[in-house]
């Protein structure tokens, strides 16, 4: 076993992020709900106190879809601060010496000056009123962490990352992310899919496992900072779906839009230059190759 590795403990080990970092980091403690549950800040008393780990990787947090946000705001607040809050509170308690813990670019400002948006750029306007209370529950552990680091000079980072997609993701209608439920529409259609909006906003997306990858990169090297984490393309979600109708060999699908269903944020997309410049050569998997990845493997899951 990496020595380096021993005594990491992963929340959310369960989650999309939480198996791609599990199939290349093994030998960590992961973590779900079922073991601990991380709005209870005696569970989480526990949880350290049994595992006493060096390093944490809280990836742990309520996260769903544009709908369920929006139905349960509250929920999403309280949950989220709730977590994130007792997981520092006792990494400071027991001294863990590291941690690395995930914001997401929904929660940047719903609209700035200039894209992409920077590191500096988080607090500079509310987020977008889809997901305003999961953005300001993540906002609110980007001050935590910061104001630990600047009051007791920890080595603790967060990272930045753009919308994922992954073998590991869910597809229950309710909270699956927009990548899965596309790949599972694509796969039930013969003639047509209807997608919500207007096709036009802009997004970045990346694979899960390029994620994972660059969390094991940053333990390994010993890198601390907070940084975006996106691959450079930007496309619209009209782009997007034909990237997966021929990455899903269904290129003759005709794709609707729903225009009275909402959009979202129209555009998130970050600049990564500051992570990237600190990482040897690093390559992020193309959208339509991991498209196919998944598809592939959604396909043989639930075959008709
Ligand atoms: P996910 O698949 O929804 O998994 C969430 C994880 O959190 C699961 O392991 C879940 O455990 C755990 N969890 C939820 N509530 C908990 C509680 N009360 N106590 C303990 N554990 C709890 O999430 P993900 O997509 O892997 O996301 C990982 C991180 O990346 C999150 O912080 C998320 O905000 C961030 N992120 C995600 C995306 C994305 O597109 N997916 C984009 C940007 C950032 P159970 O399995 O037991 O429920």
């Amino acid at each position: 076993m990496n020595l380096l590795h021993k005594n990491i403990l992963v929340t959310g080990g369960s989650g999309l992020v939480g198996k791609h970092l599990k199939d290349i980091l093994p030998d960590a403690v992961y973590i779900s709900s079922k073991d601990f549950d991380l709005t209870d800040l005696d569970q989480v008393d526990d949880m350290m106190g049994y595992y006493k780990p060096d390093m944490v990787i809280h990836l742990a947090a309520r996260v769903g879809g544009i709908l369920d946000n929006m139905n349960y705001p509250v929920d999403y607040l309280e949950e989220n601060i709730l977590m994130n809050t007792n997981v520092l509170k006792k990494c400071h308690e027991f001294d863990v010496e590291k941690v690395i813990a995930i914001l997401s670019t929904c929660i940047y400002p719903d609209k700035v000056d200039n894209y992409p948006m920077l590191e500096q750029d988080l607090f500079n306007g509310p987020p977008t009123p889809s997901n305003f209370s999961y953005g300001f529950a993540k906002r609110c552990m980007a001050a935590h962490i910061d104001s630990y680091v600047k009051q007791y000079d920890k080595k603790w980072s967060y990272l930045i990352p753009c919308n994922l997609y992954g073998e590991y993701d869910k597809y229950e209608e309710h909270n699956s992310h927009f990548v899965s439920a596309l790949i599972k529409k694509i796969h039930e259609a013969d003639k047509e899919i209807e997608l919500w909006g207007t096709g036009k906003p802009l997004r970045q997306f990346m694979y899960g496992g390029d994620l994972a990858n660059i969390i094991k990169y940053m333990i390994d090297n010993s890198i601390v900072g907070n940084f975006n984490v996106a691959p450079k393309e930007v496309y619209s979600i009209n782009e997007i779906a034909e990237i997966a109708k021929k990455a899903c060999n269904k290129e003759n699908l005709v794709v609707y839009y729903a225009n009275d269903k909402p959009d979202g944020q129209f555009r998130k997309d970050v600049d990564s230059s500051k992570l990237l410049s600190l990482l040897d050569n690093f390559k992020f998997t193309h959208l339509g190759e991991g498209i196919k990845k998944v598809y592939d493997n959604f396909s043989k899951r639930y075959n008709r």
